[in-house]
């Protein structure tokens, strides 16, 4: 029948486009991993660590997110929190215009803030 034909190339191509996207997957958590060996090389000297967000592509059973993701780090600045010091750096730097050094001094701060978990407020 010409309808069954239909289907299964349709199918055939669908099959093909989830080919070449996990293709691209795996290449985006390659270059993923890359940048983060990276950055956790450069903030090694202040004593943070990246731990590579598990890939789709790696086909572990990371956190899908939701419950999974908890926002620890607050801005100093402001009230923005982020689950990790690298995209707070960043915000550091893009918003409030802090440098570097001075963004992981404040990183710093925040992140002792967490260990700590003060109940007193302070500003
Ligand atoms: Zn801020």
């Amino acid at each position: 029948m010409d309808m069954l034909n239909k289907i299964s190339r349709s199918l055939d191509t669908l099959l093909r486009e989830k080919h070449t996207l996990s293709a691209k997957a795996q290449r985006v958590a390659k270059t993923e991993r890359r940048l983060i060996e990276n950055l956790s090389r450069a903030l090694s000297g202040v004593g943070y660590r990246l731990v590579p967000v598990a890939g789709s592509a790696a086909g572990s059973h990371a956190m899908r997110n939701g419950t999974g993701s908890i926002k620890r780090l607050s801005c100093p600045k402001c009230d923005r929190r982020f689950a990790h010091p690298l995209p707070m750096a960043r915000h550091l730097s893009a918003t409030h215009g802090i440098k570097k050094a001075a963004a992981k001094d404040a990183l710093k701060k925040a992140t002792a803030k967490v260990k700590k978990a003060p109940v007193r407020k302070s500003a």
